[in-house]
């Protein structure tokens, strides 16, 4: 069989996407992988398929034993037989498996970093042979992260100690320059195939909502209401947020539940698999739920708090709609959000690992970051090419698929001559000072500052006196953000002329893209997110419900959740192929040879008696 064949035979799809060949094959060739890839993008597939091809035992480090669970039980769903070790096996149980382990019963083990250390296992580890070594959400090596886990330091001392070294993967979906090199140098892939596909997730549909404080709940209520019978993750920035958001659904007659660090093991675990298993259907939490997560038809997404960085929001919203169906992800912006992470910043304990200067330059980082989070909040430009050019991508200028396209929300300002007023002041005062002392000239303020430097005298003080300060940033941001003005960065960045600003200069329209109340200089409410996300192929939707239905009491019969079965998406192709035969069963994508024999029969029953 080759990867193709296995693709199909097990998880029945007909395709690699983007990225996964390569690393499948770099990694069948026995050359180290470091995979970047979007939440949701599909980088089990990079190291499974290699696991179901190479001989011996393919072993998976992952960081949460809770959800090796759910992995686990998805490949023996697909007929790949699969276990992992972590401390929620009794020692019986633990033992049977390591027993079977010896015997080669299995293609793949998931393990937590810290079992690699444990006598039982490296013993394990002598007998058969390990092709393949993946560590999943690699970037928890790194200290520059915001998951580092120690244990992960130790993955390469162990790799080390093994009779032949495996092939190493590591994958993740966030990593900074920083990270990636940490990733490297500390798993210590040998000149790995770096593997990056594009961040873009077309079927994420975002939307920004500037309310109020007091208009947060009312807002979350409506888009619940929107995506009525749907799974969805609220996230909250405080744990107290999330109990009184959980609770308040509650009392509006919402199937809630709930998550944070602050709760008992045994309730976060409850809570989790009602989430899961569909038994609750919003998921109200803190940023700790979530990494692992692999339930595939979680349809909306909504922040309720701005999170800290474009990175967390990406992986934190990228949870929606990872089977590829149309999804929604919306956050619910207002001001107090940005002090209220600047506070959570410069409270956090310092990484005792780190210098001073180090310490330092990691807050800097992370208020940085936090600014560029705010710049996503209050942009009027295409939301995701916001966050593709964050994660350093070309973007087109309009994806026609978040609220900031949506027409009526914005408008399109020609800012050409504040644009040169800017530029030409940034080039009179030297290209010396920061963006508040260069607008506070702009707008001639009195400032100490501009008093003591002297520059009342300038001959750009005072000529924008009438924009607004929120206008002015909008407009440094929109010219930094296309080189046409440049930041040195640091403690105390300096404003220079980017190569795009001569251009500019010489005169003519620039045309920014604002939020239509920006543009009105009012809050307003803006309608976009009121829609629903991008239409999905039309279905019959009585019959998508009976196969649900199916789906869901196989799963509970299997003691899975149901996505496990088959996702959302599958049902949703089903639906339309109409299968009759078991040959046209197969040709439904995400249905294997496995699960053809398994559930087959049962689902073509269905088919045949909703006949048209
Ligand atoms: P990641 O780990 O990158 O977040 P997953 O590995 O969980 O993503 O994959 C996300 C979803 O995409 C899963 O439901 C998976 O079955 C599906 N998927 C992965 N690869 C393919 C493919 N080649 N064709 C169709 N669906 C795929
Ligand atoms: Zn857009």
């Amino acid at each position: 069989m080759d990867e193709l064949a296995v693709l199909k035979q097990y998880f029945g799809y007909d395709a690699f996407r983007p990225g996964q060949r390569e690393a499948v094959r770099a990694l069948l060739s026995g050359r180290d992988v470091l995979c970047v890839m979007p939440t949701g993008a599909g980088k089990s597939l990079c190291y499974q398929v290699p696991a179901l091809l190479l001989p011996g035992v393919t072993l998976v480090v992952s960081p949460l034993i809770s959800l090796m669970k759910d992995q686990v039980a998805a490949l023996n769903q697909a007929g790949v037989r699969a276990a992992y070790l972590n401390s929620s096996l009794t020692p019986r149980q633990f033992q049977l498996a390591l027993e079977n382990a010896a015997q080669g019963m299995y293609r793949l083990i998931y393990v937590a970093p810290e079992r690699l250390e444990t006598v039982d296992f490296q013993y394990l580890c002598q007998q058969v042979p390990v092709p393949l070594l993946a560590v999943d959400e690699a970037h928890c090596v790194s200290q520059w992260g915001q998951d580092f886990r120690p244990s992960y330091l130790r993955i390469r001392d162990f790799v080390e100690k093994l009779p032949r070294r495996p092939v190493l993967g590591a994958f993740t979906a966030t990593a900074t320059p920083e990270v990636r090199a940490d990733i490297e140098a500390l798993l210590g892939l040998d000149v790995p195939l770096c593997v990056a596909t594009g961040f873009d997730r077309p079927n994420l549909r975002f939307a920004v909502e500037h309310v109020s404080a007091r208009d947060k709940f009312p807002a979350l209520l409506r888009i619940l209401k929107e995506q009525e019978g749907r799974s969805g993750i609220v996230y909250c920035l405080a744990r107290r947020t999330v109990e009184e958001v959980c609770e308040a659904l509650r009392a509006y007659g919402a199937s809630a539940t709930r998550y944070h660090a602050g709760l008992p093991d045994a309730e976060r675990r409850q809570n989790q698999d009602d989430f899961l298993y569909d038994r609750a259907r919003v998921m109200v939490a803190t940023n700790a739920f979530g990494m692992g997560i692999y339930k595939s038809n979680v349809a909306f997404v909504v922040h309720y708090n701005m999170p800290k960085n474009l990175e967390s929001y990406y992986q934190e919203a990228g949870r929606a709609g990872r089977d590829g169906s149309p999804a929604l992800c919306t956050l619910l912006y207002s001001g107090q959000d940005i002090k209220r992470n600047a506070f959570l910043i410069d409270r956090e304990g310092d990484n005792p690992l780190l210098s001073e200067e180090q310490a330092r330059a990691v807050r800097e980082g992370m208020h940085e970051g936090l600014r560029r989070m705010a710049r996503y909040c209050t942009t009027g430009d295409c939301l995701r090419a916001c966050i593709l050019r964050y994660f350093g991508e070309q973007a087109m200028n309009a994806c026609g698929n978040c609220s900031n396209c949506d027409e009526e929300s914005t408008e399109d300002l020609d800012v050409g001559d504040e644009a040169r007023a800017l530029l030409a002041c940034v080039r009179e005062l030297g290209e010396r000072f920061g963006r508040t002392l260069v607008l506070a000239v702009l707008r001639g303020r009195d400032s100490k500052r501009v008093r003591e430097m002297n520059l009342a005298q300038a001959r750009a003080f005072g000529v924008l006196r009438g924009c607004t300060q929120e206008h002015l940033m909008l407009l440094c941001d929109f010219l930094l953000e296309r080189g046409i003005l440049l930041s040195s960065g640091g403690t105390y960045p300096v404003l220079r002329l980017g190569p795009g600003a001569e251009e500019i200069l010489r005169g003519g329209a620039l045309y920014m893209r604002v939020r239509r109340e920006a543009a009105e200089g009012r809050p307003r409410r803006t309608r976009d997110a009121r829609r629903a996300p991008a239409a999905e192929a039309p279905v019959d939707e009585a019959l998508l419900e009976r196969l649900k239905e199916l789906r869901n009491r196989l799963a509970a019969t299997a003691g899975v959740p149901a996505y496990v079965v088959f996702s959302d998406a599958t049902l949703r192709d089903m639906c339309a192929k109409r299968p009759r035969t078991q040959e046209e069963f197969l040709a439904v994508s995400g249905v294997g040879a496995y699960k053809l024999r398994r559930y087959g029969a049962a689902f073509l029953r269905l088919l045949s008696e909703g006949g048209d």
